[in-house]
């Protein structure tokens, strides 16, 4: 389980994130959604202790992560990012022996694991394990970063954007093996960030939705989907066509207005309130809560 409380990260005047506090269970997949900038891959770090919180708490499976040695931390943690970073003169083989885990173990012992993750993400040992990462596809590397993110073990993944340089065929490949991966261990759990909110909708249990380093709404995704309450949310989800011909006939666009502002002089009260279409002048003045309305849902809105 991993909490963050109250979290803050400045990078010198700019406020990356801000007073964040987000938990996800065992076996939960929890997705991050925001615009470019938002603090989703800063809260990702921060877990992960590849950057420090400025203020706040964190803890991974009961262990506050700032107590705990940062190794240590990564060993439980299995992190896959978007350009999975294969070291180009390095066998596939050899990739995945990179890992801390692994480095200490004798020869054997390592073959004997890389074919063992090599299976987990559906690629043929004898045929990869020898591959150098020019003579791989998109989603064989990608399916390399996550067995080598695999190999220590982990009861928590966090994935910066894993699948969404990929073409939609190979990201259903992804999300698949993700989902079966999950299966496999029914304690794995994923705290993710995607752009795409029609993958969010199948493999997500969580959502929270992050704007200028705040969330702004969070919930179940069923609940999301049907019942979006903040305005940005119901804005990100007006632009997702619907599969149905019929109801995407009747969509509701909600085009927003303007850009998203700079964190280096957020608007005052709701930082949204500039672009909101349902705004009025008191959510200029004072930040609201995350409100809890019910049915583990929360909004950070006056209007709703
Ligand atoms: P996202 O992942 O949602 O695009 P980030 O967490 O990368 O957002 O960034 C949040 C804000 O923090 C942005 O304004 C970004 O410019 C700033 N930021 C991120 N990393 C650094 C850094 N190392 N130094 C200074 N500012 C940073």
């Amino acid at each position: 389980m991993i909490k963050l409380d109250k979290v803050t990260k400045r990078y010198g005047e700019t406020v990356a994130v801000r007073d964040l506090s987000l938990e996800v269970n065992d076996g939960e997949v929890c997705v991050l959604i925001g615009p470019s900038g938002c603090g989703k891959t800063t809260t990702l770090r921060m877990v992960n202790r590849l950057v420090e919180p400025t203020s706040g708490s964190i803890s991974v499976n009961g262990k506050e992560v700032l107590a705990t040695n940062p190794e240590q931390l990564r060993r439980s943690i299995g992190y896959a990012i978007q350009s999975v970073g294969l070291f180009p003169h390095m066998t596939v083989a050899a990739n995945i022996a990179t890992v801390p885990e692994l480095l200490h173990w004798d020869k054997a012992r390592v073959a004997e694991r890389v074919t063992e993750l090599l299976n987990l993400v559906s690629l043929k040992p004898a045929e990869y394990a020898g591959k150098y990462p020019a003579q791989l596809s998109g989603g064989e590397a990608q399916r390399i970063g996550v067995a080598r993110a695999l190999a220590c073990n982990p009861r928590l993944i966090v994935c910066d954007e894993p699948i969404s340089a990929l073409d939609v065929s190979i990201q259903a490949q992804i999300i698949n093996l993700l989902e079966d991966l999950q299966e496999q261990s029914r304690d794995l759990s994923y705290l993710f960030i995607a752009h795409d909110l029609s993958v969010v909708r199948h493999i997500s249990n969580r959502v929270a939705v992050m704007y200028l380093g705040r969330i702004m709404e969070v919930c179940r995704s069923r609940v999301l989907y049907e019942n979006p309450l903040h305005p940005y949310t119901r804005a990100l989800l007006s632009a997702v066509p619907i599969a149905d011909p019929v109801v995407e006939e009747t969509r509701e666009r909600i085009i927003l207005k303007g850009e998203v502002p700079s964190p280096l002089n957020p608007p005052s009260g709701c930082s949204f309130h500039p672009r909101c279409f349902m705004a009025i002048p008191e959510c200029a003045e004072a930040v609201p809560p995350l409100r809890d309305v019910g049915d583990d849902h929360y909004v950070a809105c006056i209007r709703v």
